[in-house]
C-alpha cells in the first residue's frame, strides 16, 4: 500500500514537473539511495551523497541505470546547481564516479570537507587539479562555516560521525562527517550525514543551539532509534516541518515502517523511501 501511494505520488509529481514549473514553496525530493537525494526547488537542483556504488553489503545502492542517468545529466538529473558530499565512506562516495562527474560538468561546484578531497585524490591521481571547482569547507567538530554558493546559502557543520566500537576503540574516530544546512529558494534543508544524537547534544552544549528551525530535515535513521523521546529532542532542537529518515538497511524496512507509523501519531510528516527514484513533493 505504501509503495503504491509513493508510486502514485511519483506519477503526479512527474506530471507536475512536465507541465508546470514547481511552485515557489515546493520542494521535490527524489530518493537515489541510502543518504543520496536529488532536491529540486523552483530554481535550483542539488545533489547530495548521490554517486556511490558500494553499500558494504548492508545498505541500499543506486541501480546502475540511476547512476547512469546522473552521470549523463539525464532528466531529472540535469541542470544541477551544487553537488554536496557529507563524508567519504563508500556508501556515500565513489571517488571514480565523482571524479568523472566533475570532469564532465565543470560548472557544478563540489562542496565537501578536506578529508573527503584527500580521500578522492588518493584514489584518483590529479583530482586536486579540479580545485577551482571545489568549495572545500572544513569546520572543526562542533563548529560551522557559512558560505553562499551559486546563490544558495550553505552552512557546513562539523558533527562527529557516529561511533562504531570494537574492543573499546571507536573505529570511526578518524572519519570526518559534515552536516549541511542550506536554503533553496527560501526552503531550509538540513542533511545530517551519519550522526547520532550525541553529536547534536555535543554541538548544542558548545553553541547553545544547532538551528532555529528547518523545513525539511534529512536524518540518519538512528537519530530516532529510541522513538518518541528522540523525536521530542529533534523537534526541540531542529524544529522541522518534515522529517525524511535515511540510511535504513533494507532488512529493517518493515521494523522502521512500524516505528514511523507510531511516531506519526505525534508528528505526521515523517517519511522514508524504500526504492531508488521514489519521489515526493512537499509544500512548505
Ligand atoms: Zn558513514
Amino acid at each position: 500500500m505504501r509503495t503504491l501511494l509513493i508510486f502514485l505520488l511519483a506519477i503526479s509529481v512527474n506530471l507536475n514537473i512536465t507541465y508546470s514549473q514547481a511552485s515557489h514553496n515546493n520542494l521535490q525530493i527524489t530518493n537515489i539511495a541510502n543518504e543520496g537525494f536529488l532536491l529540486e526547488s523552483s530554481t535550483h537542483k542539488v545533489l547530495i551523497d548521490a554517486l556511490f556504488s558500494d553499500g558494504y553489503g548492508a545498505f541500499p545502492v543506486p541501480p546502475k541505470e540511476v547512476t547512469d542517468k546522473i552521470m549523463n545529466s539525464t532528466a531529472p538529473f540535469d541542470n544541477i546547481s551544487l553537488y554536496l558530499l557529507t563524508h567519504y565512506h563508500k556508501d556515500h562516495c565513489d571517488p571514480i564516479l565523482i571524479n568523472e562527474y566533475l570532469s564532465k560538468y565543470k560548472n557544478i561546484p563540489f562542496v565537501t570537507s578536506k578529508p573527503s578531497i584527500v580521500f578522492i585524490d588518493g584514489t584518483c591521481f590529479g583530482f586536486i587539479g579540479k580545485k577551482k571547482q571545489f568549495k572545500i569547507i572544513t569546520p572543526e567538530i562542533n563548529h560551522s562555516i557559512s558560505e553562499t554558493i551559486q546563490s544558495i546559502p550553505v552552512q557546513v557543520i562539523g558533527l562527529k560521525h557516529l561511533s562504531f566500537y570494537r574492543d573499546s576503540i571507536d573505529l570511526e574516530e578518524t572519519m570526518f562527517n559534515v552536516s549541511f544546512l542550506f536554503e533553496m529558494d527560501g526552503i531550509k534543508i538540513f542533511h545530517s550525514g551519519d550522526i547520532e544524537l550525541n553529536a547534536i547534544q555535543d554541538y548544542i552544549s558548545k553553541n547553545n543551539k544547532l538551528v532555529d528551525s528547518v523545513d525539511v530535515a534529512f536524518l540518519y535513521y538512528n537519530l530516532l532509534k529510541s522513538g518518541e523521546s528522540d523525536l521530542d529532542y529533534i523537534l526541540k532542537t531542529i524544529n522541522p516541518k518534515y522529517i525524511v529518515l535515511m540510511h535504513i538497511p533494507p532488512g529493517k524496512n518493515e521494523e522502521w515502517s512500524k516505528k514511523a507509523e507510531l511516531l506519526k501519531k505525534k508528528f505526521p510528516n515523517i517519511m522514508f523511501f524504500k526504492n531508488s527514484m521514489d519521489s515526493i513533493t512537499v509544500t512548505i
